[in-house]
Parts: C-alpha cells; structure tokens; sequence
C-alpha cells in the first residue's frame, strides 16, 4: 500500500470518527448538593439529604466565564459534550499532521 493511500485511510477514519458527534462544547461540569438554611429540615442533620443534586456548567463565552444551571437531562448532554470536545481536538491535532503528510507528498510523487 502507498504511503498517500495509507494516508488516505487514516484521513477516512478521522472522517468517520466525526460523524457521530451531536454536540461538542467547552468547559466543565459541576455537581453540587446544598442546605436549604431551615433547622428542621433532614438537610441540616444528615448528609445524604442535602438538597440536589444541582447541575452547574462552566464554560468561557469570548472572554469570560458564564455559569449555566441545567436539569439533569441537559448536564448528561453537556457530559458527552465535553468529552467530544476533548476528542475533536485530539482528532484536529492528528487530521493536521496527516494533512501535512499528505499535502506534502503530492508535490514529491509529480515531480
Ligand atoms: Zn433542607
């Protein structure tokens, strides 16, 4: 198999890694409990019966830090997010060097 053949596999692949991404964000996610500040709530002597769990988003809009407060079914969207985040810069980075190769090859195999 030639090297641009090869390459183009692997650019493939990078392809087809892509694909099933929906969403793909920046930041982080928090998960907090809390007391509710009333002394004869459940929350004030046990642990186990804070209040929550509350679903928080960090993430930076241009050049600040925005706080985002999300039901439990947008924190799992957001979670899944954040990971295809981390795995497109990964796959950027890769598609990169392979473009690379890939671009310089063409000019050595036409000359
Ligand atoms: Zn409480």
């Amino acid at each position: 198999m030639s090297l641009s053949s090869e390459l183009q596999l692997r650019i493939a692949a990078l392809q087809r890694a892509l694909e099933p991404m929906d969403y793909a964000c920046s930041g982080s996610l928090f998960t907090r409990t809390r007391l509710c500040g009333k002394s004869n709530c459940h929350c004030a002597t046990d642990p186990d019966a804070r209040h929550g769990p509350y679903f928080t988003w960090a993430h930076r809009d241009r050049d600040r830090i925005v706080h985002h407060i999300l039901t439990r079914e947008q924190a799992q969207v957001v979670r899944r997010a954040i990971l295809h985040q981390r795995t497109l810069r990964k796959l950027l980075a890769q598609w990169d060097r392979e473009s690379t190769v890939a671009i310089l090859a063409m000019r050595e195999s036409n000359s």
